[in-house]
């Protein structure tokens, strides 16, 4: 399965835990991206890098599209700020 994972307030929010996460990630047989809202112009540099098979800079683009233009189909979304992924429809009743 693929992971994609949040960076700023999501991965930051904790990083050993995450750090950690991703390890466990791997040791299943599984895989995750990072799918930040940053730019490429401001780099995630704090070692995440060397966990995941990439980082998708997603910039103000909706992060399932970016992520998708990027090569990548992903399971499973981990994000502080859902509403980033993709257009949400909100529930009225
Ligand atoms: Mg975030």
């Amino acid at each position: 399965m693929l992971i994609a994972i949040d960076y700023d307030k999501t991965i930051t929010a904790d990083r050993l835990f995450w750090h950690e996460f991703l390890g466990m990630v791997r040791s299943r047989g599984h895989y995750a991206i990072v799918a930040t809202g940053r730019k490429s112009t401001a780099p995630i540099d704090d070692g995440t890098k060397r966990l995941v098979m990439s980082v998708v800079y997603c910039g103000d683009r909706m992060k399932s599209w970016a992520v998708e233009q990027a090569g990548y189909n992903v399971d499973i979304w981990i994000d502080d700020e859902p509403g980033h992924i993709e257009p949400q429809r909100k529930l009225s009743w």
